[in-house]
């Protein structure tokens, strides 16, 4: 799995296809601290974790930045078409990141359940039918290959979009592209 990461730490490491785009310019900035310019409007959509763990190194007005769990914007699609329409952004960066929650999550489900209970202060079984619904929306296999997957989908829901699946390593905290 670890192959198919390409850890970005010079300009020429950025594939040809990404160079002189919104995506060679969100990886200098946030792996080779390329200085900030001024935006005055975004050239970039961003999907990502909710994870408190990613936290990006980019200026403003730079990117939209649709956050859910794994990066999943299976159901953000109108507002990743808002972006590309009304936002006029013809890149997407789609960022998974390692030991990401949504992997596994079916084991989760007891921590799940007690937790919305003792934090939300909800019913045992309401919560369980909660988790029982939505898990196997939410829920990933691994990292990269969900990423690879959305990739695709994406770039058949929207042909005309550069989209350029990434890793964010919470170990490093830094940006790998995924070859694919
Ligand atoms: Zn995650």
């Amino acid at each position: 799995m670890a192959e198919k990461l390409i850890n970005i730490r010079k300009v020429s490491d950025i594939f040809p296809e990404y160079m002189d785009t919104p995506i060679s310019r969100l990886l200098e900035y946030h792996n080779l601290e390329r200085p900030f310019e001024s935006h005055t409007q975004a050239e970039l959509l961003i999907g990502m974790c909710m994870d408190n763990r990613n936290h990006l190194r980019i200026p403003g007005h730079f990117a939209f930045i649709i956050r859910a769990g794994g990066a999943n914007l299976r159901y953000s699609e109108f507002k990743v078409s808002f972006a590309i329409s009304v936002g006029g952004v013809k890149h997407i960066a789609l960022i998974g990141h390692s030991n990401c929650g949504m992997v596994n999550l079916s084991s989760r489900r007891d921590q799940f359940v007690d937790g919305l209970v003792k934090n939300a202060g909800w019913e045992v079984e309401k919560a369980e039918e909660h988790f029982l619904n939505y898990a196997p929306l939410f829920e990933i296999g691994n990292e990269i290959d969900f990423i690879l997957s959305e990739t695709l989908r994406m770039r058949d829901r929207y042909p005309a979009v550069l989209i350029a699946p990434m890793l964010y390593r919470v170990e490093d905290h830094r940006l790998y592209l995924i070859r694919e």
